[in-house]
């Protein structure tokens, strides 16, 4: 009898999986009753539009369009708009929960929502893409708004598609609503320091975590996967503290130099080669998997989700994982990374400079005043420290991970203002 090789095991995620598994423990710490763990688990508004669009061959394409507000007890829904074949409501619904988490841990007045539209933005014209954004925008002209819902890019939108998101807004209204929506163009008020913000926030949780850890930034390594606006940021960000950048990875694949690689010759690089490190000489190209495990002190996955799982969790070899990323680990890596004594700054912590900084954006508009950059990094630095001091201690007092330190300290926030509110 031959017997079969097995297959690998494949693991397979969806967000909210990931998301609800993280919850549940943190939710069960804290005592948390039945009656609040079934509203903060179901979104409080969900909506699916169907957006006929005037193609640029003259037919007409209809599109499905989603926006989720789960939670608004602190505030108005924020979220960003993710244009992407893959879109449905049950990812939707999972990343609006994810965002009631994120801006609750980094304590701002916002609730959480998301948004997305089922298109391939890559084979669209500039024009198909402005009608589609503009049929959404008003569609959902009465569930936006500067105190209701405010918008955000996400993955395959950005500054051009908040500024047509504005526009319409604001036609529809009959006034300029510019904190309607944030990560907008700096002339239409966008906010200085907003490009920079969400690799400033991973740099600054990253030295908050090495102090706690002892590591000394000055003789420290680390690795970087992903080398777009997060992970090209925090590397060039996190070299400026000391610490030795070893390795970056963009989709091409990785590249590894023990004596450091010069982040910003990479940067550079990039920029002129497509924005991508295809070809980069200055260090030996090694594999996405292989960069994840090398030995290095510390580890920023900033790129994708699903790269830390039970397959390779066990072999990492840093002390610090900081997620740039949304979801870069699994939940069952969990306990591998807990055992082997590694610290993990989870996303909706590390990488809520953005969002913190999109709050800075909406402020700054509805005070029609603008701050410099070296102000919105003060008070964003400020925030991020604040928050990763306040889950940090919150993983002393229940002697648990920061991961589920960061998911207490955002239920709990949001279900004390569920009772403080009331009403049902
Ligand atoms: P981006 O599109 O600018 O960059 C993504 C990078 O990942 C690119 O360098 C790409 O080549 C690389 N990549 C793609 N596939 C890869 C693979 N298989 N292996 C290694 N690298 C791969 O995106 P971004 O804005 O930097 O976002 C990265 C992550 O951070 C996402 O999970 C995003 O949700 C999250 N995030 C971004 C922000 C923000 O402000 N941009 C805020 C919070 C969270």
């Amino acid at each position: 009898m031959t017997v079969a090789t097995p297959l690998p095991i494949m693991e397979h995620t969806n967000p909210f999986e990931s998301m609800m598994s993280r919850f549940d423990i943190a939710a069960k710490m804290i005592g948390l009753d039945d009656d609040t763990y079934n509203m903060l688990r179901s979104p409080a508004k969900q909506v699916i539009v169907n957006l006929p669009v005037t193609m640029d061959n003259g037919s007409i394409r209809v599109f499905e369009g989603f926006r989720v507000v789960h939670n608004i007890n602190l505030g108005p829904g924020k979220g960003g708009i993710r244009y992407a074949m893959d879109v449905d409501l049950n990812e939707v619904k999972a990343l609006a929960a994810w965002m009631t988490w994120k801006t609750a841990v980094v304590n701002i007045p916002f609730g959480g929502a998301k948004g997305g539209i089922k298109c391939d933005p890559r084979s669209m014209s500039k024009g198909e893409l402005e009608r589609l954004t503009r049929a959404y925008t008003s569609a959902l002209s009465d569930v936006f708004g500067p105190e209701k819902d405010i918008p955000a890019p996400d993955m395959g939108t950005g500054q051009q598609e908040m500024a047509w998101l504005m526009d319409e807004f604001s036609k529809i209204k009959g006034y300029s609503s510019p904190a309607v929506v944030t990560g907008k163009p700096l002339v239409l008020g966008g906010s200085k320091g907003r490009v920079e913000a969400t690799g400033r926030g991973v740099m600054v949780t990253a030295r908050s975590a090495m102090n706690r850890l002892k590591i000394n930034p000055q003789t420290s390594t680390a690795a970087v996967q992903g080398f777009g606006n997060v992970g090209s940021i925090s590397a060039k960000l996190l070299a400026t503290q000391g610490i030795k950048i070893v390795a970056i990875s963009d989709v091409s694949g990785a590249y590894y130099n023990s004596s450091g690689i010069d982040v910003q010759d990479a940067m550079n690089y990039a920029e002129m080669n497509n924005r991508s490190l295809e070809g980069y000489v200055h260090a030996e190209k090694i594999s996405n998997e292989e960069l994840l495990t090398l030995d290095v002190d510390v580890l920023v996955p900033a790129a994708l989700q699903d790269q830390i799982g039970a397959h390779n969790a066990g072999r990492i070899r840093a002390k610090l994982i900081v997620e740039g990323a949304n979801g870069p680990t699994m939940a069952s890596a969990d306990d591998i990374l807990d055992e082997n004594g590694i610290m993990v700054v989870p996303d909706i912590l590390a990488n809520a400079g953005g969002v913190t900084v999109s709050y800075f954006e909406w402020v700054q508009n509805r005070l029609g005043y603008y701050w410099t950059e070296e102000r919105v990094n003060r008070r964003a630095d400020r925030t991020m420290k604040e928050a990763f001091d306040t889950v940090y201690q919150t993983a002393q007092k229940y002697q648990t991970n920061m991961r589920i330190a960061a998911y207490i300290v955002a239920i709990e926030k949001v279900a004390n203002t569920q009772k403080l509110r009331g009403g049902f």
